[in-house]
């Protein structure tokens, strides 16, 4: 049986206090109805990591980060790293959204290091992958999708596969109100497997969670949740509700 997760990404919203507030809603929420099937993740900004992860500890719900570092540590001004990340409690951490790769031009290299940085902090990875429009319309969708992988992922050692959670979030499904059909999801998450199975074995493709994102909501949830290859989801804008939220959360 493979992990199912349903994981927030609140992206840059809230302020302290709001991030804390909600994040206590949601912990009470599953604390009087819990969450039998998935594993509950909030990826927060970095300020709230802290008290976030404070309010989740000894429940089942888990902290993680949005991003890390591609360093270790030292003169990098603003920057957060994978052990500064673990160090506030924070299970997991979110590489390789689009808006990184889109609007901070993060690329494959970078994301590799960030990935190997984080396992050896002890964080589990969410690494994400996904294609723009364009890329979809000329049918190089799968090519795209391959690239980032192999590039980004690929080159880790397969026992380190065991704390990594794959998110296929297709560009044009994310913050769009477009979801992918659940045929296309499918398609897309059976061909991750394929990949998996090509270069980890069949073990690793039978065992990785790969998620689902992109415009995920309680309208639709169920029927993305219910394909033989998607795990759950990494919801943005519907993770900021807790009606939503917690609606996701029980699709699975
Ligand atoms: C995301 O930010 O990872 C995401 C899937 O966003 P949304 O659910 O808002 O499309």
């Amino acid at each position: 049986m493979r992990k199912k997760i349903v994981a927030g990404n609140w992206k840059m919203n809230m302020n302290l206090e709001e991030g804390i507030k909600f994040a206590g809603s949601v912990n009470n929420y599953f604390k009087e109805k819990p969450s039998e099937k998935a594993e509950v993740v909030l990826c927060t900004p970095f300020i709230h990591l802290a008290g976030v992860s404070e309010i989740l500890r000894n429940g089942k719900i888990s902290a993680g980060a949005q991003n890390c570092a591609s360093e270790a540590s030292g003169a990098y001004t603003g920057e957060v790293s994978a052990m500064m990340v673990k160090s506030t409690g924070a299970e997991y951490v979110i590489i390789g959204h689009s808006e990184r790769r889109t609007y901070y031009h993060e690329t494959d290299s970078e994301l590799n290091k960030k990935t190997a940085l984080a396992l050896a902090a002890g964080l589990k990875v969410i690494f994400c992958c996904g294609e723009v429009k364009e890329e979809r319309e000329a049918g190089k969708h799968t090519e795209v999708v391959k690239r980032q992988l192999t590039d980004g992922l690929f080159s880790l050692p397969a026992e380190s596969m065991a704390n990594v959670v794959i998110a296929y979030e297709p560009v044009w499904a994310i913050g769009t109100g477009l979801t992918a059909t659940p045929q296309q999801a499918q398609e897309m998450h059976h061909y991750i497997r394929s990949l998996l199975n090509e270069k980890f074995g069949e073990d690793c493709a039978a065992t990785m969670t790969i998620l689902y994102g992109g415009s995920c909501k309680p309208s639709n949830a169920a029927e993305l949740f219910s394909l033989p290859d998607v795990d759950g989801g990494l919801i943005g804008g519907a993770s900021l509700k807790l009606e939503d939220f917690t609606a996701i959360v029980e699709a699975v």
